[in-house]
């Protein structure tokens, strides 16, 4: 069995049809390419065929190009790998690009087969860059399909000709939300954005009427016409030099530089632009060799890609039976409770939301009310939905209506005390399958789990502020957790489709543990009289979406001095951040909260609006008078939170370098390109990492000791994945 194959039928179409076996959704392999390339070899030279129509039999078109065969043109290129991915991409295009000449006469551009891609729902990725070189594109009207060109998710740009073709077909304006951002659509969108041509309820028949009717001006692309000229114009055009300079400068605004692959995308639009099509080919192979090559590509793809997906799929998940939640108890509804609320309904989980007093479980369940309104504005959901989600949700103050529940989640206040009493009141009235569990963000679950009398039953659901936007749920394994516990966590994060990572019990569990000493080495670096604005952008090139300074602003002084009291009790003489303490309790006494304060280290005006870094800080530290210089500052927010996931790792809370690396990323938005800590550990190379840690203890302190275990795998020069990575990834 092939990946495609093909039929012709007595009218004289030709129906070449993707159906990978044995999977859900086609991806293209190089075998499949080269058996694409010979059908349509065979259908243009067959004189029977007038016209060919490119579908698939699943219910999707396509979801891209196999991440693995890229990697795998590249090993098999021996001692030079860029050559091996250039030759792989050319021929890429030249079955794509044969495609779109059909045979045609290249001077007359007469004589070619009309070619139409049929749709029946998704196609993304090289899913929509085999149709965009087709002739005509229909899709199925179905709202649920999605459309678009996503790779730049991943670190790398569309590389099959779909950034040169979408650019000639859009112009740079209006392709940029589709290469740039990634932005998918549905059908009817795409095809109001110019992304396809037509919606049909039977593309199949409608491409292949369109086949036989179309004559030969129908099938020459428009920039393989004579005079073409690029909508919103060509660079050195002055509307499209605008446009370049304008996109140039919000990349690079965005991006900081960070992201290697919007930039090698805009590079190879820019200079496609100002060549012949077939350079402009060239030119964008080149800069997707350029990508594939550099080694936050594939960290980017392995962590963003393959490892979200095999933690969403329980890559991790024990043996234990379906997990589901039906009915879903949440005790508190405040601001986490309410979030929690209202993505479990949406879900269709039936969700019973206790508060302390009715006032506060209306307010909590009010909140899922405005989000839905929002949504209706924005046309993302309907007065029905908004009925059934609401619907979903009792608020109320009665215990008793926990009756029923299977999984009970705790978000009251951070008190034991409180927390073990709400515990108990639940215990009683649910039934002895319940699993209980504590979204508390600094309590130990161990301890949390006293409170039951079935502490296997027992579970740490840690979910990220705003619930309903953050990705990642860390869940919290206590010494006596159980699998059924885990996989009934595991079961109902899918179901709320986030992304799970699962640790065991430790102080501030896995995601604070590392974004703590991330803000305090900001902290400390203000009392040294480093400048603020040195701190915060060398976060923010690095790829963070806000600096330490900036963070603890949003997040609010008086919760890191809170933390700050409390660690210091716990930990007693051991306790590492006296220093930090001077400046957050100075913060404190000056009441400068943060933003909610409308003054942190930030000057803010009456609407929160930041205004510049508070200019009593300089009196109080003042600056140096040489600063350091940006990589110094680079390597002490990098190291001070990749050391503690290592040390996380060595203590064995983190069991699975992929949730290090996953929940990095999406938890505190740790530098996306790099793919995480450990990967980041990996593409600086674990000798580098030690001889940094000494240089940068002798300088600051033992904060940056060398753990023993990068310290092992420096003299062996082993990398993490290659040691701790699962076997099929070792890179
Ligand atoms: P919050 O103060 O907004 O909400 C707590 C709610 O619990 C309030 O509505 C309160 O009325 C209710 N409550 C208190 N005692 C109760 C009782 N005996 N019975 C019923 N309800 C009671 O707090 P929050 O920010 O939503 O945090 C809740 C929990 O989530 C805490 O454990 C916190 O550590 C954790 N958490 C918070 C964040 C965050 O960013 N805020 C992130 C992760 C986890």
């Amino acid at each position: 069995m092939t990946d495609f194959t093909m039929g012709k039928d007595a009218d004289g179409v030709a129906t070449i049809t993707w159906d990978c076996p044995g999977k859900t959704m086609n991806v293209l392999s190089i075998e499949a390419l080269q058996t694409l390339d010979g059908l349509i070899d065979d259908a243009l030279a067959d004189d029977a065929v007038k016209g060919i129509v490119i579908t698939s039999a699943k219910k999707d078109f396509a979801a891209g190009m196999d991440l693995n065969a890229l990697s795998r043109m590249k090993d098999d290129a021996g001692d030079d790998p860029a050559r091996g991915l250039f030759d792989g991409i050319m021929q890429m295009h030249g079955v794509l690009r044969k495609i779109e000449r059909a045979g045609m006469d290249p001077k007359t551009n007469k004589g070619g087969k009309p070619i139409a891609a049929a749709l029946p729902g998704t196609a993304v990725g090289f899913g929509l860059e085999l149709p965009l070189a087709t002739h005509r594109i229909f899709a199925a009207d179905n709202p649920k399909a999605k459309i678009g060109l996503p790779e730049i998710m991943v670190g790398i740009f569309p590389g099959a000709g779909g950034s040169t073709r979408l650019v000639r077909k859009l112009g740079a304006m209006g392709a940029s939300p589709y290469l740039l951002e990634g932005k998918l659509v549905d059908p009817k969108k795409a095809r109001g954005a110019g992304l396809i041509d037509e919606v049909a309820d039977d593309p199949v028949a409608a491409a292949r009427d369109w086949v036989l009717g179309a004559d030969d001006a129908d099938i020459v692309k428009p920039w393989d016409a004579k005079g073409y000229k690029m909508p919103g114009g060509a660079p050195y055009h002055p509307a499209g030099f605008q446009t370049f300079v304008g996109a140039s400068a919000m990349v690079n605004g965005r991006t900081q530089g960070a992201f290697p692959a919007a930039r090698a995308l805009l590079s190879a639009v820019y200079e496609g632009a100002l060549v012949p099509f077939d350079t402009a080919l060239r030119i964008e192979a080149r800069w997707f060799v350029n990508i594939l090559m550099n080694p936050s590509s594939a960290a980017m793809i392995r962590s963003l890609f393959l490892n979200k997906e095999a933690l969403e799929k329980g890559a991790n998940r024990p043996e234990a039976p379906d997990q589901r939640v039906r009915k879903l108890g949440v005790l508190g509804a405040g601001m986490m409770g309410a979030g929690i609320a209202l993505v479990s309904a949406r879900a269709g989980i039936d969700v019973v939301l206790i508060d302390a007093r009715q006032d506060a479980a209306d307010k909590g369940k009010a909140y899922t009310a405005d989000f839905m309104d929002k949504g209706i504005k924005r046309g993302k959901a309907t007065e029905e939905k908004k009925a059934a989600t609401l619907d979903r949700i009792t608020a109320t103050t009665d215990y008793s209506a926990l009756a029923g529940c299977d999984l009970i989640i705790e978000a009251v206040f951070e008190d034991p005390e409180v927390k073990a009493e709400v515990t108990k009141q639940a215990l009683d009235v649910v039934g002895p399958d319940c699993i209980f569990a504590s979204n508390t963000s600094t309590l130990p679950i161990t301890d949390l789990a006293r409170a039951s009398d079935k502490p296997e039953q027992f579970i740490g659901i840690h979910f990220f502020s705003p619930v309903e936007k953050m990705a990642l749920v860390e869940i919290i394994k206590g010494k006596q957790t159980g699998d059924r516990a885990v996989a009934k966590a595991l079961d109902y994060v899918r179901q709320i489709r986030k992304t799970p990572i699962a640790v065991n019990d430790a102080r501030f569990f896995y995601a604070n543990r590392c974004i703590i000493p991330y803000i305090n080495e900001g902290m400390r670096m203000v009392k040294e009289g480093v400048a603020p604005a040195l701190i915060d952008d060398a976060a923010r090139q690095l790829g963070f979406p806000v600096g330490p300074l900036q963070l603890v602003d949003e997040t609010s002084i008086d919760l890191g001095a809170k933390i700050a009291r409390a660690t210091k009790a716990a930990m007693g003489d051991a306790y590492p951040d006296t220093e930090v303490d001077e400046i957050i309790f100075f913060m404190e006494g000056e009441g400068r909260l943060g933003r909610k304060a409308k003054a942190g280290f930030f000057d803010y005006d009456e609407n929160g609006k930041r205004l510049g870094y508070w200019k009593g800080l300089a009196d109080r530290f003042p600056p140096l008078e040489e600063q350091p210089d940006l990589t110094l500052v680079q390597h002490r927010l990098m190291f001070a939170q990749v050391l503690e996931a290592v040390r996380a790792l060595e203590d064995g809370v983190l069991e699975d370098i992929r949730e290090g690396d996953v929940g990095a990323i999406l938890g505190w938005g740790f530098a996306p390109w790099s793919g995480g800590p450990f990967s980041w550990l990996d593409i600086i190379g674990t000798p580098y990492a030690a001889e940094r840690c000494d240089q940068l203890e002798a300088a600051y302190g033992p904060r940056f000791h060398c753990p023993d275990l990068l310290r092992e795998m420096a003299d062996k020069t082993q990398s993490f994945y290659s040691r701790f990575g699962p076997a099929e990834q070792a890179a």
